[in-house]
């Protein structure tokens, strides 16, 4: 630095740069091995630990931009919000619980909707916000999910739903638990449609939405190390009074007993994605269709 610029600095009315501090977030802890992990070495790994593989939670849109092919995802049934039909309040009041989420998510509801392409092929996309009220199932979520598995249904174009939840939304009370019907009913029609629904379940999945449409695909994958449950361990131990065994309720153990179909790490979960719905795309039925109808015409 020369002496003139020096002297510039040190005039008065002009400030000293500010003392550089370190950027929060920089560095992440490790929650399943404890290793502290660079952050873009994280962002460059799709938040998952290099060394044991623990999966950091993220948010939806996060989700949506490693699943989706870019600039392709169209959100749809934005107008659909939560609101406090019961007047609700226990420690806090319902609706200010609500508009809470809402100011730190910036979206309406706790589920994104929309459509996009994942490898080309089109889909109808419902993700889960687990930090809008713990992902939870109100009167809007299960709203949303029915009209987009109907849209589903009428544009014939396969359906994903990404699953991280604390359950049925209390709140509401038992109108957040008919959304378990509601979701369930309008995923039948989906079935009888043979149009397929790959459910995903990420970490947590738990209550009221494993119970319904998150255990309603045609194929379920989970990530790895995923709780996966319906009540809490804590709860069924008191229950049944009986020790749980190791790893209980995590996505290995499901897979073990026949509740999940596969464990797929965030970094595959585009591709295998993409793969089943090429396995259960038109074109592969129509071949199907056409190759039992010609061995049907030749009489075998
Ligand atoms: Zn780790």
């Amino acid at each position: 630095m020369d002496q003139v610029s020096w002297l510039k600095r040190r005039k008065p009315g002009i400030k000293d740069a500010k003392r550089r501090e370190m950027p929060d977030g920089l560095w992440r802890k490790c929650e399943g091995c404890g290793e502290i992990i660079y952050h873009k070495e994280l962002e460059r790994n799709l938040w998952t630990c290099n060394k044991c593989g623990y999966h950091f939670r993220i948010s939806a849109d996060q989700y949506r931009d490693i699943l989706t092919d870019p600039g392709t995802f169209v959100e749809l049934l934005t107008a659909i919000e939560s609101k406090d039909p019961l007047g609700f309040v226990d420690s806090k009041s319902y609706t200010e619980r609500i508009s809470s989420a809402k100011k730190k998510t910036g979206r309406k509801s706790a589920v994104m909707t929309g459509s996009a392409r994942v490898d080309g092929h089109l889909t109808m996309l419902a993700i889960l916000d687990f930090r809008f009220l713990g992902g939870s199932m109100g009167s809007a979520m299960g709203e949303k999910i029915a009209r987009l598995t109907r849209m589903a249904i009428e544009e014939r174009i396969p359906l994903v739903t990404l699953s991280s939840s604390g359950g049925a939304r209390m709140q509401e009370g038992i109108l957040s638990l008919m959304q378990m019907a509601k979701t369930s009913a309008m995923l039948a029609k989906l079935h009888e449609e043979r149009l397929p629904h790959i459910a995903i379940q990420v970490h947590p999945t738990t209550g009221g939405v494993t119970a319904s449409f998150a255990s309603l695909g045609d194929v379920i994958v989970a990530e790895p190390g995923a709780l996966i449950g319906f009540a809490g361990p804590r709860v069924i131990q008191q229950t049944i009074k009986q020790e749980l065994p190791d790893g209980f309720q995590r996505s290995e153990f499901l897979l073990e007993h026949g509740m999940i179909d596969m464990i797929v790490h965030r970094k595959e979960l585009k591709g295998a994605l993409a793969k089943l719905l090429d396995f259960f795309s038109d074109d592969d039925r129509d071949s199907a269709e056409d190759a039992l109808g010609q061995a049907r015409k030749q009489g075998l």
